[in-house]
């Protein structure tokens, strides 16, 4: 019974957002706070599975692990959320209707196809980006959230702040699409991705699998070694590994970087200046003292 409901749990929670946000009074639309409340409750839901259903017991959380995810998802939705509105968002918008775009055939899809075509433009965007990052000097920013040395539902936000900016871009403003579309597209964003960091045992159909990025094939991408993490680059649809050849079978319960030793907040936040500390050091050792 256990095994059957943690089985069908991904797939189900998937339908009843789209329920959620396909039913919504319009009146909850204004109030600005809602969306991100939604996406809280979300992660913090998914955080309490692993109470019940536990995958690997190295991973369990414990107070140091929950303090710092609680520090990164107030930093996200609060400075992170901010920044990107103000730098990208806004920019986007006045661009759009300076220049006159408009794709008003997307308000005549069912709400659907509205989500899903959403959800599809963010991730196309995300996969190619986060495939940059195993692959230039983006990696200095995305490293440390390479560095955590165990998963949990919110260590999708943990990483360098950059990285965090860098992950909230996207282009969907560009789509003319109800903004209960919008937010049901970035709520199943939050909970895919909460799902694929969760220490859970769910073992999800193999049809969910093909299309969702799973616990199994990010833990994958999250395993010890720089060139072994070029796979699974899809935050939510894995589905774009597999049309795109970077897709990888298996999973890993060891995860981290290097000596697998965990970062401090302090560190994952300097990490993309240590190239640049590096070279210093060597330029004062190589001067004649
Ligand atoms: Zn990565
Ligand atoms: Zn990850």
């Amino acid at each position: 019974m256990k095994k059957t409901v943690f089985m069908l749990f991904q797939p189900t929670a998937l339908v009843l957002i789209v329920v959620l946000w396909a039913t919504i009074p319009a009146d909850w639309l204004k109030v600005a706070w809602f969306p991100t409340a939604i996406s809280i409750v979300t992660l913090l839901l998914v955080q309490t599975l692993e109470f019940l259903n536990e995958r690997h017991a190295g991973w369990r959380m414990n107070i140091r692990e929950l303090l710092t995810d609680l520090f990164y998802m107030i930093l996200f939705y609060t400075v992170i959320g901010k920044l990107e509105t103000w730098l990208f968002d806004d920019p986007l918008l006045s661009a759009k209707e300076s220049l006159g775009i408009s794709a008003a055939w997307a308000t005549q899809l069912p709400f659907v196809a509205q989500v899903a075509l959403t959800l599809l433009v963010f991730e196309l965007g995300q996969y190619w980006l986060h495939r940059l990052m195993h692959n230039s000097f983006l990696w200095w920013t995305h490293a440390p959230h390479h560095h955590i040395t165990q998963l949990n539902a919110v260590k999708g936000l943990v990483g360098n702040p950059l990285e965090l900016l860098l992950i909230s871009i996207g282009v969907t403003g560009l789509l003319d699409v109800p903004l209960n579309a919008t937010f049901c597209a970035f709520n199943i964003l939050t909970a895919v991705a909460a799902f694929a960091h969760a220490n859970v045992r769910f073992d999800p159909p193999r049809w969910y699998a093909y299309v969702f990025t799973t616990i199994e094939t990010h833990s994958l991408h999250h395993r010890v070694g720089f060139l072994d993490t070029r796979c699974n680059y899809a935050n939510v649809l894995i589905l774009l590994d597999h049309l795109f050849s970077t897709y990888r079978e298996g999973e890993a319960t060891v995860v981290g970087q290097d000596e697998l030793r965990r970062l401090s907040i302090a560190e994952q936040f300097l990490f993309p200046l240590r190239p640049l500390m590096a070279w210093r050091r060597a330029r004062s050792a190589s001067t004649p003292g």
